[in-house]
């Protein structure tokens, strides 16, 4: 087993003509931990989220998973290296029923992907990736619309069947983009539970949302950025009277 940080990041930078999107961001992510990551509106968190997961290419940095360097590779060889992302704006297809959104989902999965290759039938993991489907489809109170069009979801029902079918790539790490916007609050806490049973399965999650309170509550370590900058990363209750920090959500406010 590889010692270290699941994930680390150094020196992360992106440009987009000339604004600085993200300016030098270093961190990591020890595995098995929930990490959030908070800043006020435009700090280059998603960009963050972008350029770690490879959907967006570095001007300059280095990404490492379980100490490799991934930073030249693509989105989907990143996930199949079990790192897995959703995005803030979903991205589901409308086109394609829930359950058919899902099962595309389980194409990457890695779990026991080996041991189907050598010694299972195509129909076992078909069997296998229908069967986890179900049990997510039924926690996230999605069971029902199985047979509906993505398309007809509702905002919060489509964020939480990206939730399902990044969960159907059975990833080791899983950063969420403002999993909870738009979601009924009534789920919210079932997403948050999730969250809890994930970790306690050894999964990692990078975590952005809008509600400190709530990232301050599950996170193990919060990671707070500015101006595509890391200000502080620590324990929530040390992140969360860091001076800086609440200068940069509260400076400029009278
Ligand atoms: P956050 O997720 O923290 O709100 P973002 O990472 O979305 O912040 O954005 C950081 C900055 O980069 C913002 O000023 C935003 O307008 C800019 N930005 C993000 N994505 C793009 C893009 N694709 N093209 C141009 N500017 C972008
Ligand atoms: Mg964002």
């Amino acid at each position: 087993m590889s010692a270290g940080p699941i994930l680390r990041v150094e020196g992360l930078k992106k440009t987009f003509g000339g604004l600085v999107a993200v300016d030098g961001a270093s961190f990591e992510v020890e595995k098995g931990t929930v990490v959030g990551l908070i800043g006020p509106n435009g700090a280059g968190k998603s960009t963050t989220f972008n350029l770690v997961t490879g959907f967006y290419e570095a001007d300059d940095g280095d990404v490492y998973l379980r100490g490799e360097n991934v930073v030249d590779t693509s989105p989907e060889e990143r996930s199949k290296r079990g790192m897995v992302r959703t995005f803030q704006i979903t991205r589901e297809l409308t086109g394609m029923k829930v359950r058919q959104n899902m099962h595309l989902g389980g194409q990457d999965h890695r779990g026991e992907k080996v041991v189907h290759a050598l010694a299972g039938t195509a129909s076992d993991r078909e069997a296998e990736i229908a069967d986890r489907a179900e049990r997510l489809l039924k926690h996230l109170e999605l069971w029902d619309l199985r047979d509906e069009y993505a398309g007809n979801l509702s905002g919060g029902q489509r964020k939480l069947l990206e939730l399902g079918r990044a969960l159907m790539a059975d990833p080791d790490v899983l950063l969420l983009d403002e999993p909870m916007a738009g979601v009924n609050p009534s789920l919210t806490d079932e997403i948050i539970d999730m969250i809890h049973e994930l970790k306690a399965d050894g999964l990692t999650v990078l975590i952005v949302e809008h509600d400190v309170d709530m990232i301050m509550n599950i996170s193990d370590k919060v990671i707070g950025m500015h101006q595509g900058r890391v200000l502080t990363s620590g324990p929530p209750e040390v992140v969360q009277n860091d001076e800086d920090l609440l200068e940069a959500y509260f400076g400029g406010e009278v």
